[in-house]
């Protein structure tokens, strides 16, 4: 089957073969079809299975005909971070070169005026993350009824950071006779609630999960005592073992305030590197990216938040500075290197207090992960236990503590990560609004026993907004002492 075959016009075909591109992947090849049909499409797929382009290149098609006016965009594309809709972009960029298209980006970090400038023009194409795209509209300067496009995408991912209810929200400001177009690599039932409130009769396109690990990525546990020095301590001794055969390595923290010490660190120990979290602002995180994919950078420090999603090449190492909390993201972390056939290595750092999440991990790719270099009963700490010095004076330790350090942050109204541009009293916002019924269920909760769930939380309890901004340990606001009275549910 050829690009042409699916239905998709000259213009697009021709752009589609410059880009070196002969074969439709099949969810391209199940998709566009339908996509250029004006149906509904509930779209399955993972990134890296070419479903960014089953979505643009329809579109590109259908836009063809009609042209945008001032402040109503013709299509929107939501998209939960930053970059994948910078990335969106690119795909537009790419493929639409053959037609004259008024493409506007509306993310954080960015001043309002351009993007109002393009919005004012008319955009036949507006990818936006949904928190600066709401702050547009209710600024008056964006109308949304004259949308006969919408994608989401990520949609599980937009689950994961507390986007749901914007979505709903915008998915209502859109006219019903719009042609939505669904992505999303799981369906939880959250997401199935949404398809099944906002999609009209979709054409439901699956393509196989990836192999949950990939067989060509050898993996190893590195023990580690775990104090953060030792830890990196290990880490830099593991970059040297490996240096014969590190292409380019990406380099996991669990959070962001970890992300930008070891990146600091390895800056004074003289490493190639660069890092990506979500206080970074987004030119710089741009070049971050840019410089790591041109190979300028050899190692890459990243939050699972800020990397999820980014159509970042093969990698040839991938270190998990921390074993990370939930075990699927584990899976796409090591996901990121012995892509193609190609082989890669992974390399998890594991302390004392990782092993109910090695536990689980295994438990999830169903086998267990060889040590690189003996396990942790050869590991003597250094002075009791681990991580005392995050801990108040006085403090009780809390099981899963670590844990909650990232999800436990109240969810923002609905800024995007970083906002800098915005002003103060809303950037603040992003820190405090938590919806009363997340916060009254916390403190109710049974125990809940897990183990037939990926040990992973279930989704109504991790549905607080987990981007970057979320992932640091410093509790917000109350913290876990909110006062009985906050936790009664409003009555509206
Ligand atoms: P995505 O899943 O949209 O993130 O795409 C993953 C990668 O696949 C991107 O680098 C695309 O440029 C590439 N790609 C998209 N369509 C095709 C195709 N038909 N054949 C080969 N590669 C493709």
């Amino acid at each position: 089957m050829t690009f042409a075959d699916l239905g998709l016009s000259p213009k697009v075909v021709s752009a589609v073969a410059d880009a070196g591109y002969t074969q439709p992947t099949p969810i391209q090849a199940g998709a566009i079809p339908h996509a250029l049909e004006g149906k509904d499409v509930l779209g399955i797929a993972q990134t890296g299975t070419g479903k960014t382009a089953s979505f643009v290149l329809p579109m590109l098609t259908r836009l063809e005909k009609g042209r945008a006016r001032a402040r109503m965009p013709r299509t929107l594309i939501l998209e939960p971070t930053r970059e994948l809709a910078a990335q969106v972009e690119e795909n537009f960029v790419k493929y639409g070169k053959n037609h004259k298209l008024n493409i506007a980006l509306l993310i954080g970090g960015v001043s309002f005026d351009e993007q109002d400038k393009k919005l004012e023009r008319g955009a036949d194409v507006l990818i936006a993350t949904p928190g600066r795209l709401l702050d547009h509209r209710e600024r008056g300067k964006l109308l949304l009824n004259g949308v006969e496009i919408l994608v989401i995408d990520e949609a599980d991912r937009m689950l994961d950071m507390g986007f749901i209810p914007d979505i709903e929200r915008i998915c209502e400001m859109i006219p019903f006779t719009r042609q939505t177009l669904f992505f999303s690599a799981t369906m939880p039932p959250e997401i199935t609630k949404l398809t099944e409130k906002f999609l009209h009769a979709p054409v439901r396109v699956e393509v196989a999960r990836a192999a949950s690990a990939a067989t060509t990525v050898t993996q190893r546990l590195v023990k580690s005592m775990s104090k953060p020095w030792e830890k990196r301590d290990v880490l830099r001794k593991l970059i040297k073992q490996e240096e014969e055969g590190l292409k380019n390595a990406i380099i996991f923290c669990n959070r962001k305030v970890d992300v930008s010490e070891l990146y600091k660190s390895l800056m004074r120990h003289e490493f190639s590197v660069g890092a990506l979290h979500g206080d970074m602002d987004q030119r710089a995180r741009m070049t971050m990216l840019t410089n790591f994919r041109d190979g300028k950078l050899k190692l890459l420090v990243a939050s699972d938040v800020a990397a999820r999603g980014l159509d970042i090449p093969d990698v040839s190492h991938v270190f998990n500075y921390d074993v990370p909390i939930h075990s699927e993201d584990y899976v796409h972390r090591i996901g990121r290197t012995g892509r193609a056939g190609r082989l890669g290595k992974s390399f998890t750092i594991a302390t004392r207090n990782d092993t109910k999440y090695i536990d689980a991990i295994e438990k999830l790719i169903g086998q267990s992960i060889e040590w690189h270099d003996g396990d942790l009963s050869t590991v003597e700490e250094s002075e009791g236990e681990t991580d005392a010095p995050r801990r108040g004076k006085g403090a009780p330790r809390r099981a899963g503590r670590k844990d909650e350090g990232r999800e436990r942050k109240p969810r923002g109204a609905r800024h995007d990560a970083g906002e800098a541009a915005a002003p103060k009293a809303e950037a603040d916002q992003e820190v405090q609004a938590q919806p009363a019924p997340a916060r009254a269920a916390a403190p109710a909760r049974k125990q809940r026993d897990w183990s037939n769930e990926g040990n992973r939380p279930p989704r109504e309890n991790r549905n607080y907004r987990r981007r970057d901004d979320d992932d640091g340990d410093t509790p917000v606001g109350f913290g876990d002492d909110v006062p009985a009275f906050m936790l009664i549910e409003a009555k509206v």
